[in-house]
């Protein structure tokens, strides 16, 4: 009859739509034995970065910290942090105290900083940021003080020692000019002195991931990790002196500073990646530049998940086959959608009303398939960080001979706390590539400003006893 003939023909449309998204989805589904083979490169990319021979074309540059040692509870004072990198800049007051109940309290500001400045000129970016603690000492009533300030900076910095840092090169959203190749901490005091209203000693420059991973230490003598992933993706740990070629000397450990956003920028992992993160990676700040970091962190996710659902748009399997000025728009999914939509908790037309207020008029098969795209970007990318992490901690087993090692990762960033299944993508991915490495996940509050502090307070310290 006509009646059964119109419903094999609409049968078979929906199995042909099907076979479409399942063959544009395939590519960024990975095996076990991709995950493997992404965590034994990852390990050859960290020895060829930490080795002297190497290290100059390595794309993973392990950039040494000269933070030597986790603290130990006996850290005490008052200290300025600066935090800069992440969604937002903050200038922190943090007191810590080392008496019998040890404790940490914490102020903090922040400061928007505008995308013109961002990437207008360094002069620019470091008065602004001036003017920020300047306004904060103000606000706390401090004006006039002079206190250590550890400078949470994060980008890969080459550093020669605790307050050295030069910029390689920026990432994320900055590019501001006048910085690449410039040790930030004397721009930092240059700045200062632009200014001519207060004096402050800057004591270190930190990496978030360092920062993090000291702060989750302080509570945890087992944290030799510090993982970030949230506007950028990085990962730092305790390497052996006698494997950071780059330092004199063989005793003893440093936090290296991995800036693993980088792997893959030699192309070790262009069989990983699909047409989707190449027109990512073209559209970016920085083409050709943080291909790992690409394919996880909260600044491209949701521009992946973009390009797929425009690619669907074109072959008419989704939004009745029409390009919407908005689905043209970069950026417009941010980690905060990616997470809301990706919720188990949601219905879809509450997806429908989260695509309504983006500008997307989408039908409930529409929805449907935006949720897919979002888990499949997603998934990828918690398995690509765990594949990463799993590197790290075998690397560290190995370093200490060991048949088991229990060991504990530092956290922040808003994709490993805020979207719904990330964490534990990366977990399953970690315990299926290491199994015999026991990893335990700690998240940090505002684990760079107090990292920082930390930092600070132990050279003070180092500084004082040295003194006297
Ligand atoms: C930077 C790292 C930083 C990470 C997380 C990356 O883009 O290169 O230095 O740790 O983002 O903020
Ligand atoms: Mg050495």
């Amino acid at each position: 009859s006509k009646g059964s003939a119109m419903v094999t023909a609409v049968a078979y449309r929906l199995a042909e739509q099907r076979k479409l998204i399942d063959a544009t989805l395939a590519p960024l589904k990975l095996s076990l034995t991709q995950l493997l083979d992404v965590k034994r490169r990852m390990r050859q990319e960290m020895d060829r970065g930490l080795a002297r021979d190497s290290h100059a074309t390595a794309s993973v540059k392990m950039l040494p910290s000269y933070v030597r040692s986790t603290p130990d509870g006996s850290e005490n004072g008052d200290f300025l942090s600066l935090d800069l990198g992440g969604t937002n800049f903050r200038v922190l007051l943090v007191k810590i105290r080392s008496s019998k109940k040890r404790s940490v309290e914490m102020h903090n500001k922040i400061y928007p900083i505008p995308a013109e400045i961002m990437q207008g000129s360094a002069e620019d970016l470091f008065d602004h940021i001036v003017g920020c603690i300047s306004d904060f000492l103000d606000y706390m009533g401090m004006a006039g003080w002079r206190l250590p300030l550890g400078f949470t900076f994060s980008f890969p910095c080459r550093q020669t020692s605790l307050d050295v840092g030069f910029l390689v090169n920026w990432t994320k959203g900055f590019k501001a000019s006048g910085c690449e190749g410039k040790d930030v901490v004397m721009l930092l005091r240059e700045a200062i002195q632009r200014r001519n209203e207060f004096e402050l000693d800057v004591v270190a420059v930190v990496n978030d991931t360092v920062g993090t991973m000291m702060t989750c230490a302080y509570e945890d003598p087992k944290c030799e990790i510090g993982l970030i992933v949230g506007t950028g993706s990085n990962c730092c740990y305790m390497e052996e002196m006698r494997n950071v070629e780059l330092v004199e000397g063989d005793s003893g450990r440093m936090c290296i500073n991995m800036e693993w956003g980088a792997f893959g920028d030699s192309g070790v992992i262009d069989d990983i990646r699909t047409e989707y993160d190449q027109l990512v990676d073209a559209g970016s700040l920085n083409p050709g530049k943080q291909r790992f970091e690409k394919l996880m962190s909260g600044m491209y996710l949701g521009e992946i998940v973009r390009n797929i659902l425009m690619d669907f748009t074109k072959s008419g399997l989704l939004f009745r086959g029409k390009i919407s000025e908005r689905l043209k728009t970069r950026g417009i999914f941010e980690t905060k959608f990616l997470s809301q939509i990706e919720s188990d908790r949601l219905a879809l037309l509450q997806v429908r009303n989260i695509l309504h207020e983006l500008g997307l008029e989408s039908t409930c098969d529409d929805s449907i398939i935006v949720k897919e795209v979002c888990g499949v970007v997603s998934r990828r990318a918690a398995q690509m960080c765990g594949a990463g992490m799993a590197a790290i901690v075998d690397k560290i087993r190995e370093n200490r001979g060991l048949e088991h090692l229990k060991v504990t990762v530092g956290v922040d960033g808003s994709m490993y706390k805020l979207h719904p299944h990330f964490a534990r993508f990366l977990h399953d991915t970690v315990k299926q590539l290491s199994p015999k490495c026991e990893v335990k996940f700690l998240q940090s509050e505002d684990g760079s400003g107090k990292g920082a502090a930390l930092i600070t307070a132990v050279a003070c310290r180092f500084r004082n006893s040295s003194e006297s």
